[in-house]
């Protein structure tokens, strides 16, 4: 069997993705809109243009005057800004795009624009379905007096730019059972109240259930193992294997313009419709936010990332991940806009509460 190399995997996932790849890179949008400018690289008046059409425009293409080679391709273009070899100069992109070279070889990287994940193919598949659907029948609206309502309250939300009504995606449960894993036997924790969000695939159909649970002064819960190891008080399900891809919790109902808000977190896409009266989902995690299927009747996508604080290998998860859709999305014809909040380790729910601090300071 032929394996692909490396660099041809990355050289076909950043095809045709190049504007969105040389921004996540940290070049500046402005020097990528096809017209004259001086070089990112080696400045100049005017000898720098970058190719925004055609078949060029797939590769990445740039002319700079300032070169010898008189320009090249968006790795020549990577190469010549930060001064990089052509192997790091494709581990670079390949970074931007998610694709690792261990991962290559067992041929599950994300292959932009093909990342689509197929649902199809899950042989014996556990269909939860009836479960979670049970799950959230069980619950009751929010309102300002149980704890999920108070929850969003305690957050900075403002309860008229909440989904209230019966077709809200979210709901309050009382007493929720915490079941967690430990020496590979499921054990009951105890039961606590909870806000439910419903998930739902592109098809409209019902994908999992996200829950987020509470203490009963409507905080989120705080709750160790035996092991003293603190427990994750968020908490995901799918309807069965694979529902999630694709999925979102549809928060608000699309606009006519055909414009949709997207970021991961429910309380983000809350307090992004509070800042922004669009309608926003959430996708939850960063892989729904790269798996997300666009639905019929939406035109313009606004991606409101996590500027997450760098992991150990200096990787912004959130802001890859939403550059990893933008990409996609781009490339299947959308208008997308990626919006990240200023400062590190901040998301649009800490931009909405300094927002509120000023107004009140
Ligand atoms: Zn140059």
């Amino acid at each position: 069997m032929m394996r692909e190399s490396f660099s041809d995997t990355v050289k076909q996932a950043a095809h045709g993705n190049w504007p969105f790849t040389l921004q996540a890179l940290g070049i500046n949008a402005k020097y990528l809109d096809g017209k004259n400018h001086p070089c990112p690289a080696c400045g100049g008046k005017d000898r720098f243009q970058f190719t925004l059409r055609g078949n060029g425009a797939d590769y990445g293409r740039f002319a700079c005057r300032g070169m010898d080679e008189q320009g090249g391709d968006g790795f020549a273009l990577v190469r010549h800004v930060f001064g990089l070899s052509f192997p790091d100069a494709v581990k670079a992109v390949a970074n931007v795009l998610g694709i690792s070279a261990d991962s290559i070889f067992n041929n599950n990287y994300m292959a932009i624009p093909y990342a689509v994940p197929a649902t199809s193919q899950v042989v014996q598949m556990v269909d939860r379905t009836d479960k979670v659907q049970a799950v959230f029948d069980s619950c009751v609206a929010i309102r300002p007096d149980n704890q999920a309502g108070k929850y969003l309250l305690n957050r900075g939300l403002n309860w008229v730019c909440l989904p209230t009504g019966e077709n809200s995606p979210l709901r309050n449960c009382t007493a929720l059972d915490y079941w967690h894993v430990a020496d590979n036997k499921p054990v009951m924790l105890g039961t606590f109240p909870a806000l439910v969000a419903q998930i739902t695939k592109a098809d409209g159909s019902l994908a999992g259930m996200h829950r987020i649970y509470l203490s009963q002064d409507a905080n989120k819960l705080v709750l160790h193992g035996r092991d003293g190891v603190l427990l994750p008080n968020k908490k995901l399900q799918a309807a069965h294997d694979g529902a999630l891809a694709g999925a979102a919790c549809r928060l608000y109902s699309i606009w006519a313009d055909g414009r949709l808000a997207l970021t991961e977190g429910i309380e983000t896409a809350l307090a992004v419709h509070r800042m922004t009266g669009l309608a926003v989902w959430a996708c939850i995690s960063t892989s729904g936010l790269k798996s997300f299927l666009v639905p019929d009747g939406v035109r313009e996508i606004i991606i409101y990332a996590d500027n997450d604080r760098p992991d150990h290998k200096g990787r912004n998860a959130g802001k890859e991940a939403a550059y990893i859709l933008a990409a996609r999305l781009v490339a299947e014809g959308y208008k997308v806009s990626v919006l990240l909040p200023p400062v590190a380790g901040t998301d649009w729910m800490d931009v909405m509460n300094d927002e509120i601090n000023k107004e009140q300071a």
